[in-house]
């Protein structure tokens, strides 16, 4: 896995050259903007991360630059204040956006995503029931009516979603949506759940996420309590 960042701010860089490094990646870096469209175009990695605010080019210019050309993985960084920015980089053809600062934890699970769907494995649109999950632009709704969920709620929801009808164990969503060691974390995967389910069931009659006793959880819509499937 061959990762560029085109990133001009040299703390920046060298922090997610160095963690992306030890995660085994094979990272290079750009510093300003021609110098990222002109590895991007030059080389081919699997996933590029673009920064917006970059000297020379900015990173809009860089990937409308790469998409003429390449379908190159691009998740984009923009500032906190800048909004607009997210919207424009998606419609540009940006796969993914994170707003700085952003958690590296963060980095590393859009990037399994992406690079997952890469593969040909994900669909775009996962339906259960009445609910439909958009894994590029990161929204979902029930019952046509969108959910308000946070990053880490739609992860959630999509590493489920991945697996509907398979029961999921509390470990596995851990290292899927947080990337980190369960045992010291054993609250953090039933608390998220309980959130989840408040926005994508409790409004809702047909509940689509169960828990398994002992087991995990499934994610699924039965044809009723009385068990027909
Ligand atoms: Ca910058």
């Amino acid at each position: 896995m061959k990762i560029l960042i085109v990133e001009d701010e040299s703390k920046t860089a060298d922090y997610l050259q160095r963690g992306l490094t030890e995660q085994g990646y094979v990272v290079e870096v750009a510093n300003n903007g021609p110098d990222g469209q002109h590895y991007a175009l030059q080389y081919d990695y699997d996933l590029i991360i673009l920064d917006v605010m970059l000297p020379g080019a900015d990173g809009f210019a860089v990937l409308r630059a790469i998409r003429a050309v390449k379908q190159t993985p691009v998740i984009m960084l923009t500032a906190r204040d800048r909004v607009d920015d997210r919207v424009k980089g998606l419609r540009d053809g940006a796969d993914d956006y994170l707003v700085k600062p952003f958690s590296f934890l963060e980095l590393v699970a859009r990037i399994q995503a992406i690079t997952r769907r890469g593969r040909g494995q994900d669909p775009m649109q996962i339906n259960v029931g009445d609910l439909q999950i958009d894994l590029l632009s990161r929204r979902a709704w029930r019952d046509g009516r969108r959910l308000d969920l946070t990053a880490k709620e739609f992860a959630l929801l999509a590493a489920l979603a991945r697996r509907q009808g398979e029961i999921i164990s509390k470990t596995v969503i851990a290292e899927q949506v947080w990337d980190i060691n369960f045992e010291s974390n054993a609250n953090v995967v039933e608390v998220a759940i309980k959130r989840l389910r408040a926005k994508i069931d409790n409004p809702f009659k047909h509940k689509l996420l169960h828990t398994i006793r002992g087991m995990g959880y499934v994610l699924e819509s039965r044809d009723g309590e009385d068990g027909a499937t």
